[in-house]
Formats: structure tokens, C-alpha cells, sequence
């Protein structure tokens, strides 16, 4: 369909398969020539012989190219008497849903899952009349970024399988946004229908480097936010009496608030100071941050603490993010530490693949053996070679030495560790080594898990809950976190052992507040407490908030579902229990009850918390720039710091977190999604030895 006209050609050339510059130097060309309307016309005939007239059923119809084709060059009446070929459907897994015989082999699809995904299990197989585009035997199309052959194909060939027939693209409406499931937080365009979202697609932001392709679980994971499992009415659940009642806001509030001024005064006949633990996670938005910190620093009986924990040295911010990668061109060399970047950033996977691609690339991996679509030189996954590198026994120093511009990339899992610290300081050390060569590249990048980890250690060193926290306290608050992580599985575990003995007969509370899911069942065992309180708070796309991705971008995500039942944002709902506080003088806070005091260290961090606190709240829509251009690189590294004698380094391996990546990751919805479910089941079927069926 591209064909075009070029003076003294004999026939109309192919425009995409020629080189620009030989055609206009040698000659003219014609675009819209009788000759070249007359050469599309026949074309598309050819294309619409085997064609299906199925437009009215066809889920593409609205935004279908061959559609579009045929309303300019199409012709009004047939020439082609005979039978429509058929081709059988292929089942290519739970994301893509294919109707054969509307293809147009333009072989889109394949190129994508060869050049861009790095799996070929889509190809061309038969010849002329008996072309057909497959799997050749059947088999799922294995790749994490599968869902963007729907938007590749210009027919119906294939369309959303999780959402068919549910609308046309003129009765939607489109809202840019971001994504919630990996560290990127990657820009979106949500469509939208009767308040409802119908399909999510890549978005563009000005001034922003964003790729075009997006993973399956930002398309389709949404409907785990709208899970049937949510319960979206506050509740209070007295486990003595066995009783169970749904009340309204004001009640929970008051109830939460008569809590704490029992507890208060409990505290002063006990002359100790037991705490309510405000349990957090990295998904939480910079407002909710805010304001927790505020929260804590008036009331000294309030704790905050992360789900799970790391020793992270958070002084030198471009330690905490992603400095270098999109300037991996300067690059040609990488090396990769405990990281599945197909699994934990899908994103980063297709620079270092784009990279690759562009040969004079070489990729080392300390990492589990895994197919991260491009070739790696492997090193086993022992921390003990990092070690060496650093040490500079290792071969690999040579390359260090003599490539342009190494680039080390981590996951900031590595920092769950136990000898993270030390960890941390290998990892400063061979930065500061390589600086000495090349000393205007910041080569040390860490990769977020979730949309705000980031921006959580930016504002703060949150410390993770322990059994110390969880000794002193009459109370435990999730905020949007569970019981599922590794850290608090090992508290329940230790609980269930008696081995925190100190427990008391006082009542204790637990208040969650996570999306309505009531996930934290095993610790409410665990923690012995007959009070449970539910929050419904509402999910991502029904809120505001702001975040800071892990290249250091903030990210902001404007509320554009309307709250479902008793729902409200995490800010209000924050707000309100302050509010509700306030009425009541605690006797056992030792701070201040009304002055709220902020201790900024830089004059940057005060700007950033007045910003978060008031700008990002008022304005949300235009709160985006770099953060990474302003962001000063340290360079005063002491060597002599570093005492490898003192320090303890556990050879151990570096284990990979992820292990399924539809349900494994961080984010809260994933896991509720049914599309994601469908996918983790299929994933694992065809992983595993021992096929079942389920
Ligand atoms: S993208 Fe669609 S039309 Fe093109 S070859 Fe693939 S299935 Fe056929």
C-alpha cells in the first residue's frame, strides 16, 4: 500500500523498501499520481480477496487500517466470485485472542517478536495461498510483552482477549496516566467507558524519553483493583463478642480515636510507652508519606515502619535510582547484579536489548541463569565474583578497564541482604574505582521494585518492622501493605513459636487499610488481637498522588474514576484520624501536642517537603519535571573507609525475587487480576515438567 511513483521507473516501487536519498537524487517521485491510486487500488483488492466482511462483529472495527485503506482506495463492488480461504485460530495463551483468516501477513507481529520481544515463537510458515502466521506447533507466545502485537496488528487478526466485544473506540474516552506495577511508572493512556476501564494502552509525555511498548501486566493487571474480593465498607470486627458491624466514617474514626485515648491513659497507669505501628510499603504516594510523617512526629506513640526493611545508605541520592541507562549509548559495557530485567523492569530490558541490538555492547550478569532475550557473558550468581571484581582478581577487569563507560545495574532487592551494608560499600567502592577512568560517568544505577521506592528513600530511611516494634505496641495500622512479605512472614512465624513472649492481656487492635482486600489474616493470628478494623480506601486509579520513579522522575497520577461506596483516598482518610486526634490532649506524648517541627538537614529537602506537601497537593496535574539533571553527583569517597576486615560479606547467591512475574511483583493488584491469574497458570504449566491440567 505504499507503492509510489518514480520518474522513469517503468513501474511503481515499493516506497518503504527504498532508499530515500538514491530515489530524490536521481529522480522524482509521486505520491498521489493516477498511476499510484490506480496501483493501491489493485493492492488492496488483493489484500481484501481472502478477507473476511466480518467489520460489524470485528473488535478492530473503528480503528482498523485495512478499514481505513478501503473508504480512500477501496472499490464499491467485487471482481472475485470464488470461495474465501479459512485459516484455523491458533491459541497463543490468555492475552491475544486470534482470528486467522482476517490476516494480511504483513508480518508485523513476527518482526516484533523477534527484533523487539527477543522470542521467536511467532513466524510465517506455508507458502503463497497457504500462508498462514503461527506458532508452528501450539504453544503460548512466551513473552512478557506479548499484549502489544494487539495494538501492532492493523486488522482484527488479533484483538484483547480478556476484553472482546465490549466497546468501539468512538465511545471511549481516553486519560493519560501511569502505570502501578514496576518502578517505572510508565506513562498510559486508560480508556474509559460508563466509568469503567476498557483497555489501557503506552502513553506519551512531552520532554520524556517513553518507549512505546508496555508489559502485559500494566494492560491488563487493572481489573485485580475492581476485584468482586474488595470489601468496600468500613467495618469493625470485635472478636470477643464475635460480633461484626459495617458503620459509617464518623463512627470508625471516633472508635479509632477513643482507641488511641484509652491507650493513652492505659499507658500512663503502666508508666511505659506502647506504640500503634503505621506499616507501610513502597507503593504509597509522596502526600500519604507526608503526612504520616507528620502524623509521627506530633504524636510520639506513633511508629512508622516499611513491610519490609533495608540498610540503604539513602545520603547520596543516585545511589537509590537509575542514573545512566538512557544514556547507554555512551556505554559498551554493562554489568548486571542480581537483576531479572525482564521480570522487575520491562522497560529497561528493551534499552539494554535496543542496546545490544546496536552492537559494541557486552553484558556481563552475576545472576541467576535466566533468558533475558539478549546474550550475556555469565558469572556465576555468587556474591563472591562482584567481590573479585572489585578485589580486581577477576578476568572481567580487563574489560572494566578498557571498555567506554562501564555501567553496573542492581536490583534494589539486593538490599534485603543481611550483609547489604556491606554490601552497599563493594558496591560505592567499585564505583569510586571506575570513576578514577571515567570520571564524568555515573555508572552505579539501582532499580526500583515499586512505582514510589524511590521516593520513599528520598524522603526518608524508613526502618522495617521488627519484633522490638512489635513488643511495644497496642496496635498495628497496614497502609496499603500485607502480611505477605518476607519480613513479616518471619514475625508471624516468631509470634506463632511464642517466641515474643512479652505479650499482655490488653486489647490490641489492627487496622487495615489496604484497598479492601482483608489480606492480613494470618498475622491477626499471629498478633492475638480481637479488634479489627477495615478501611476501605480507594485503588490506584481512584486516587491522586505523587511519585518518584526510579529514574528519578516524579510521576503524577490525577483521580480520574469516580470512589466506589464508602470509599476515600488514603490522604483523607489520614487526614481525618489527625483531625479526629486533635479534640483529644494525649498525657504520654512527649512532644509538643500542637507544634509540628521538620528537621531539614539541605535546603533542598525542605523545598522538596513544602513541594510535596502543598504544591503537589493543589496541583497535581502539572507537578513533572527531572529531577536527575539537578541531582549532584558525590564524589568525595574516602577509600580508606573501607576495611574489608571489619566487614562481614556472606558469600551467598544472589537470589532472584521475582519467580513468576504476572503475580509476583509489588504492586497490590496483580495478584487479585483474573487476566494475570490466567497467565501465571499458563506460564507455569508450560515451565514445568509435569504438565496438569488444572
Ligand atoms: S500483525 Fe496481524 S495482520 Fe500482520 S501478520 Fe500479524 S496477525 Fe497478520
Amino acid at each position: 500500500m505504499c507503492l509510489v511513483e518514480l520518474k522513469n521507473s517503468p513501474k511503481p516501487v515499493v516506497s518503504c523498501a527504498m532508499s530515500a536519498k538514491s530515489c530524490l537524487n536521481n529522480s522524482e517521485v509521486f505520491t498521489n499520481s493516477p498511476l499510484v491510486k490506480k496501483a493501491r487500488e489493485n493492492i488492496l483488492e488483493f489484500l481484501l480477496l481472502n478477507h473476511p466482511l466480518d467489520c460489524p462483529i470485528c473488535d478492530q472495527g473503528g480503528e482498523c487500517d485495512l478499514q481505513d485503506q478501503s473508504l480512500f482506495f477501496g472499490l464499491s463492488k467485487k471482481r472475485f466470485y470464488s470461495f474465501k480461504r479459512v485459516v484455523t485460530d491458533k491459541n497463543i495463551g490468555p492475552i491475544v485472542k486470534t482470528v486467522m483468516t482476517r490476516c494480511i501477513h504483513c508480518t508485523r507481529c513476527v518482526r516484533f517478536a523477534s527484533e523487539i520481544a527477543g522470542v521467536d515463537d511467532l513466524g510465517m510458515f506455508g507458502r503463497g495461498m497457504n500462508s498462514e502466521i503461527g506458532t508452528y506447533v501450539e504453544k503460548t507466545f512466551q513473552s512478557e510483552l506479548s499484549g502489544n502485537i494487539i495494538d501492532l496488528c492493523p486488522v482484527g487478526a488479533l484483538t484483547s482477549k480478556p476484553y472482546p466485544f465490549v466497546s468501539r473506540s468512538w465511545e471511549l474516552k481516553n486519560i493519560n496516566s501511569i502505570d502501578f506495577s514496576d518502578g517505572f511508572g510508565s506513562n498510559l493512556q486508560v480508556y474509559i467507558k460508563n466509568n469503567n476501564i476498557i483497555k489501557v494502552l503506552p502513553g506519551f509525555q512531552k520532554n520524556e524519553v517513553s518507549s512505546n511498548w508496555i508489559s502485559d501486566k500494566t494492560r491488563f493487571s487493572f481489573d485485580g483493583m475492581f476485584s468482586p474480593e474488595r470489601v468496600l465498607q468500613g467495618f469493625i470486627k470485635d472478636g470477643k463478642k464475635n460480633t461484626f458491624q459495617f458503620l459509617t466514617w464518623e463512627l470508625i474514626l471516633d472508635d479509632i480515636v477513643s482507641t488511641l485515648y484509652f491507650q493513652d491513659h492505659l499507658n500512663r497507669h503502666l508508666l511505659e510507652i506502647r506504640t500503634l505501628i503505621i506499616v507501610i510499603n513502597d507503593n504509597t504516594s509522596l502526600e500519604v508519606l507526608n503526612l504520616l510523617n507528620l502524623f509521627a512526629k506530633k504524636y510520639s506513640f506513633i511508629k512508622l515502619r516499611k513491610s519490609e526493611g533495608s540498610q540503604l545508605n539513602n545520603d547520596d541520592e543516585s545511589s537509590i535510582m537509575l542514573n545512566s541507562v538512557n544514556s547507554l549509548n555512551e556505554s559498551d559495557l554493562c554489568l548486571l547484579i542480581g537483576i531479572n530485567t525482564r521480570y522487575e523492569g520491562s522497560n529497561l530490558n528493551l534499552k539494554l536489548r535496543k542496546r545490544y541490538l546496536k552492537g559494541n555492547f557486552k553484558l556481563i550478569s552475576i545472576n541467576s541463569l535466566i533468558d533475558l532475550t539478549f546474550p550475556t557473558f555469565y558469572m556465576g550468581i555468587n556474591l563472591k565474583n562482584l567481590k573479585s571484581i572489585v578485589e580486581g582478581n577477576n578476568l572481567v577487569c580487563q574489560d572494566f578497564a578498557s571498555h567506554t563507560n562501564p555501567t553496573i545495574i542492581a536490583s534494589s532487592e539486593i538490599n534485603r541482604r543481611k550483609d547489604s551494608k556491606e554490601l552497599n560499600k563493594l558496591l560505592t567502592l567499585l564505583k569510586y574505582k571506575l570513576n578514577k577512568y571515567y570520571s564524568n560517568w555515573n555508572n552505579l544505577n539501582i532499580l526500583s521494585s515499586s512505582i514510589n521506592e524511590t521516593g520513599m528513600n528520598y524522603l526518608n530511611n524508613f526502618k522495617g518492622l521488627k519484633e522490638q516494634d512489635l513488643k511495644n505496641s497496642y496496635g498495628v495500622y497496614f497502609l496499603n501493605s500485607t502480611d505477605n512479605t518476607l519480613n513479616i512472614k518471619k514475625l508471624i512465624n516468631l509470634k506463632q513459636l511464642n517466641y515474643l513472649n512479652s505479650d499482655n492481656n490488653y486489647p490490641k487492635l489492627i487496622i487495615d487499610q489496604n484497598n479492601g482486600f482483608n489480606t492480613n489474616t494470618e498475622f491477626l493470628k499471629a498478633y492475638k488481637s480481637n479488634n479489627y478494623i477495615n478501611l476501605p480506601n480507594s485503588n490506584f486509579f481512584e486516587s491522586n498522588g505523587t511519585y518518584l520513579n526510579t529514574e528519578g522522575i516524579f510521576k503524577t497520577n490525577v483521580k480520574f474514576l469516580s470512589s466506589t461506596k464508602q470509599t476515600k483516598e488514603d490522604w483523607q482518610i489520614i487526614r481525618k484520624i489527625f483531625a479526629y486526634s486533635k479534640r483529644i490532649n494525649f498525657t504520654t506524648n512527649i512532644k509538643e501536642n500542637n507544634i509540628i517541627s521538620f528537621n531539614n538537614t539541605t535546603n533542598l529537602k525542605f523545598k522538596n517537603f513544602t513541594g510535596f506537601l502543598y504544591y503537589a497537593n493543589t496541583n497535581l496535574t502539572k507537578y513533572n519535571f527531572y529531577l536527575t539533571n539537578s541531582t549532584a553527583k558525590t564524589k568525595n569517597i574516602n577509600q580508606k573507609k573501607f576495611k574489608f576486615s571489619r566487614n562481614k560479606l556472606n558469600s551467598t547467591n544472589f537470589k532472584l525475587w521475582i519467580n513468576d512475574f504476572y503475580l509476583g511483583g509489588k504492586d497490590a493488584y496483580s495478584k487479585y487480576s483474573v487476566t494475570m491469574i490466567k497467565c501465571s497458570k499458563q506460564f507455569r504449566l508450560e515451565k514445568t515438567n509435569f504438565n496438569y491440567v488444572l
